[in-house]
């Protein structure tokens, strides 16, 4: 009798393991579908790990060439991904698309992107950018004047830096 009694309750509990598992199943699918609904361009190629931490896709919009000395393209980073510390020697201009992201200059306080934003990184200043903790973000790149230079790589952002955000 007893047997049966845990055969029951075993029943059940292996029932409601697997309506919970069902249910996060959903949450999670409709969460990856509103985000490649949030998404303007292809996901394009991943970016090396000697250059981002965590997983950011790179799209090309616009190649370089000597008419226009500018190269835009797509960055998707993944919640919690971000760049390495770099600079560009003549600028670059983001526009963030979807989700929600940080930026920061070298020396100064972590600042928070959102959809709509336009962030202007001056020439030559160290700073990094990516993707908040909890969010993607889609973020647009602009690069003018590539006869200076487009980017030099730097050091990664630590888990302390990144984590400085208030
Ligand atoms: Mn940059």
């Amino acid at each position: 009798m007893k047997k049966t009694r845990d055969n029951i309750a075993t029943k059940l509990l292996l029932t409601l393991a697997a309506a919970v598992l069902i249910t996060f199943q959903g949450f999670s699918q409709t969460k990856a579908n509103a985000d490649a609904e949030k998404a303007i361009f292809p996901k394009g190629e991943q970016g090396p790990a000697s250059n981002f931490t965590g997983k950011a896709f790179n799209y090309g919009l616009v190649a370089n060439d000597s008419t226009y000395n500018t190269v835009v393209g797509n960055v998707l980073f993944e919640p919690g991904a971000r760049s390495n510390w770099h600079r560009h020697p003549a600028g670059q201009i983001l526009i963030i698309t979807a989700g929600e992201g940080y930026h920061q200059i070298k020396g100064k306080p972590i600042e928070k992107m959102r959809k709509g934003d336009v962030v202007k990184c001056p020439p030559n200043v160290e700073h990094w950018h990516g993707a908040s903790p909890d969010s993607s973000l889609h973020q647009m790149y602009i690069i003018p004047n590539t006869e200076k230079g487009i980017v030099e790589w730097l050091q990664p952002v630590t888990d302390k830096e990144y984590n400085a955000f208030k």
